[in-house]
């Protein structure tokens, strides 16, 4: 599929980082010219997906989170979000909804938005070696 348009950040895991993140891609995604719930989706996903790297990524020491966008033919827009953390033992199990390692604090509900909000999730991680969540959705394609 011919790559239209790219672009590639790269960020330490802070807090404040996860807005910063959603903000640039729903900048790079207007350039589609979105519709308001298109461009929503998008940023709600990369938001869930980028504080999952640094709350459970880069849980035990801080790190670099990367997220690179790109726009591919027809108007697909394809994000991933990498971390170089703690990684996942069962992706199946960590996708389910509510499943949570985070305690009281967290819902288990960020893979199950992510779904709801894209056309396509995927999930490459190993422990100790770190995270990729790919997502995918195509942009004016409804
Ligand atoms: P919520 O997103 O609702 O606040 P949550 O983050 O626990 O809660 P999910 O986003 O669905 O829920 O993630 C499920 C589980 O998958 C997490 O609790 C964590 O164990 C694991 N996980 C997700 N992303 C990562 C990551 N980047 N690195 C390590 N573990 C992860
Ligand atoms: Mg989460």
């Amino acid at each position: 599929m011919k790559t239209e348009n790219e672009m590639r950040l790269e960020f330490r895991s802070k807090s404040v980082n996860e807005s910063f993140s959603r903000t640039a891609v729903a900048a790079f995604v207007a350039l589609l010219d979105p519709t308001v719930e298109e461009l929503s989706d998008v940023k709600t996903a990369v938001s869930e997906a980028v504080t999952n790297a640094i709350v459970h990524g880069y849980r035990d020491a801080p790190g670099t989170v990367v997220l690179a966008a790109a726009v591919l033919s027809g108007g697909r827009v394809r994000i991933r979000v990498r971390d170089k953390g703690i990684g996942i033992a069962d992706i199946a199990q960590a996708r389910q909804p509510l499943f949570t390692t985070g305690g009281g604090e967290r819902a288990g509900l960020g893979f199950a938005v992510m779904e709801s909000c894209m056309d396509r999730v995927r999930v490459r991680s190993a422990p100790g070696k770190g995270t990729t969540v790919t997502l995918e959705k195509v942009i004016g394609g409804k």
